[in-house]
């Protein structure tokens, strides 16, 4: 969560900063700064809102200078306001910073400090950063060590983290040290980018795209020293380390809006071409399986698999949930789905060969970040699915899979759900066909996942009926969703988009499940979204909607074309292709996007940047 941005060069500091913020307005979004250095002075400049409003305050109150860093915030610790807003003041103003991520610890260091006279005029857990820094650095002042000097900086901030508990990424100037920025990670993500005599900070590389294609991505515990002249790489405990640079593939047009009014939209209508990305170089006809590219595990160790531990957060969840289902039918392996925010503190048992797959759009989820840690701890094979290249879980897991569905802006996950979902499918086609699957069904699976981006090109032709049945939808408070075996984790991600950017209340559940108890919800004023399309149960699925019509609760159905029955039940039906049971959540999901997408609209909220929501999560 958050974005952190920064520069040193010859450029003027304020355009970059804002671009980038702009940027990385989508991973958080309750207030926004920059701090620049114009020669003796740090002017800062912050304010509540977007990035549009603290542009506006920069027109009537600029700031000017080439070296400087700047923040989103989703706030964590203290109200949203101007005051709490980042970057932050440390001393008298000798100190400036920016921080994503949480200082835990930050009560008993803010005590500490106000004893030392430090005063504090925020409610943040990030000023205590800002004062430490600065006590650090007059402390060696103290002892004769040069103020101007990078080296003096660079101290005083490894001297402050080792007092920080919690996670962090900072970036720190210093008001005697003009053109020195110091760059710190334990858990949150800042990558650099190295120009032609300029560099550039961000919490992802978005900002860095169009200005120079050199990155570093920096690991924890590791500090980045960076002045006009270069940049330097320690590690906390071995020194100075050679930085490794790396090429960045993004493209600034994969974050263009085009012809849509929102990210949401673009990338919902993207998912055909995120499939077949996604399915791109990894299916083997000759022997009628898929392959991948980075599992770096040599097929005896991928035999000997006796269990698979999915663990994740959110849409990334209910993927998981649909690979617990494919990988448990296709492979016959024992899956389990465990919330990354659970496994981290749980203990389950895990057999010697159990592995470990976390599955995450961003790669940088904080929670899933430290379940992965936990497993590769214990010793067990860790792969990451995620989309993000350089992230952080991709180059912790043992290996992974990338989705290359392109960068995702929209906070509500759509087009990485989907491509996340063909993955696990790809995955399952392997061990399978390792396992029990003949070389005839293994084809077969292939056959249809090829279809699969021109069906979900003929799925999104549903739009127009979906945005009708939103328009008279659209002023219900509650509402379930409803569906069975592959449907029941695209019934869970329904009823998700729809909380998280309209804010009705919605309800995911196995359709069978109602009668036990959530039926009592059922009348007039709480409609039921069924998810069923043919296919195995559908004669199960229809008799728990006849139960729902038995007690007047309205129904919208996504079903199967040419299905007639449904029409004389339900009372609205969004058609979609018909597919195989296993390949249905590609399918049922794109109406649910966009029938929240829709409703979202109509009630006037922000699609794209949903109230109290960010789009990767990198705090606990
Ligand atoms: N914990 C800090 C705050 O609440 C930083 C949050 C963030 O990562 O945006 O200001």
């Amino acid at each position: 969560m958050c974005g952190i941005v920064g520069y040193v060069g010859p450029g003027c500091a304020s355009e970059f900063l804002i671009e980038g913020l702009h940027r990385l307005e989508y991973r958080g979004y309750d207030s926004a700064g920059i701090a620049v250095q114009n020669g003796s002075e740090i002017g800062v400049r912050k304010r509540v809102g977007r990035v549009s409003e603290l542009e506006r305050l920069l027109e009537s109150n600029p700031v000017t200078g080439s070296f400087g860093i700047g923040h989103t915030r989703w706030a964590t610790h203290g109200e949203t306001s101007d005051v709490n807003s980042h970057p932050h003041i440390g001393g008298n103003g000798e100190v400036v910073i920016v921080h994503n991520g949480v200082i835990e610890n930050y009560a008993k260091l803010r005590g500490q400090l106000q004893t030392l006279g430090y005063v504090f005029r925020t409610t943040t857990d990030s000023e205590i950063i800002a004062h430490m820094i600065c006590h650090q650095w007059y402390e060696l002042v103290k002892l004769g060590h040069d103020p101007e000097l990078a080296e003096t900086c660079q101290t005083a901030v490894e001297r402050a983290l080792v007092t920080f508990k919690g996670t962090y990424g900072i970036v720190a100037m210093f008001r005697e040290a003009p053109g020195v920025l110091i760059a710190a990670r334990v858990g949150s993500p800042l990558v650099i980018g190295v120009g032609r005599n300029e560099y550039f900070l961000a919490s992802d590389a978005s900002p860095l795209v169009g200005h120079t294609d050199e990155v570093v991505y920096l690991s924890d515990n590791e500090i980045a020293v960076i002045t006009t002249e270069s940049m330097e790489l320690h590690h906390r405990d071995t020194g100075r380390l050679e930085p490794s640079i790396q090429t960045l593939q993004q493209e600034s047009s994969d974050t263009d809006l085009g012809d849509f009014d929102h990210y949401m939209l673009k990338e919902i209508f993207e998912q055909p071409e995120a499939i077949e990305n996604c399915l791109r170089g990894r299916i083997d006809d000759d022997s009628a399986t898929a392959m991948f590219g980075g599992l770096n595990l040599d097929p005896m160790q991928l035999r000997k698999i006796d269990r698979i531990v999915l663990t994740a957060c959110g849409t990334s969840w209910h993927a998981g949930l649909v690979g617990e289902y494919l990988l448990e039918e296709f492979a016959r392996i024992p899956t389990e789905v465990e919330y990354a925010s659970e496994l981290r503190y749980r203990n389950p048992p895990m057999t010697e060969s159990t592995m470990v797959f976390a599955i995450t759009q961003s790669g940088e989820t904080a929670d899933t970040l430290a379940a992965l840690r936990e497993c590769k701890r214990k010793g067990h094979q860790t792969l990451a699915i995620c989309n993000v290249v350089g992230s952080t879980i991709a180059r912790e897991a043992d290996g992974g899979i990338y989705l290359h569905a392109g960068p995702e802006i929209g906070v509500a996950s759509t087009k990485a759900f989907t491509s996340q979902v063909t993955a696990l499918i790809l995955l399952s086609l392997y061990f399978g066909r390792m396992r029990h699957l003949s070389y005839h069904a293994g084809k077969r699976m292939i056959r249809q996942l090829r279809d699969m981006p021109d069906v979900i090109r003929r799925t999104l032709q549903c739009h127009d009926a979906v945005k009708e049945v939103a328009d008279r939808y659209c002023n219900y408070e509650n509402f379930l969703y409803l569906g069975r075996l592959y449907n029941f984790p695209v019934a869970l991600e329904g009823a998700l988009k729809l909380k998280e950017i309209s804010y009705i209340h919605a309800e995911g559940y196995p359709a069978a499940e109602m009668k036990h108890g959530p039926i009592a919800l059922v009348d007039e004023n709480t409609p039921s979204v069924f998810i069923v399309p043919r296919g195995g149960i559908y004669p199960k699925v229809m008799s728990n909607l006849e139960e729902i019509k038995a007690r007047r609760g309205p129904v919208i159905a996504i079903a199967c074309e040419g299905d007639d029955q449904i029409s004389e039940l339900a009372d609205e039906v969004i058609f979609v292709p018909e597919v195989e049971d296993f390949l249905q959540p590609l399918v049922t999901s794109i109406p649910l996007q966009i029938l929240s997408y829709h409703i979202a609209l109509q009630r006037g909220c922000n699609v794209d940047r949903p109230r109290n929501l960010a789009k990767s999560v990198t705090v606990e």
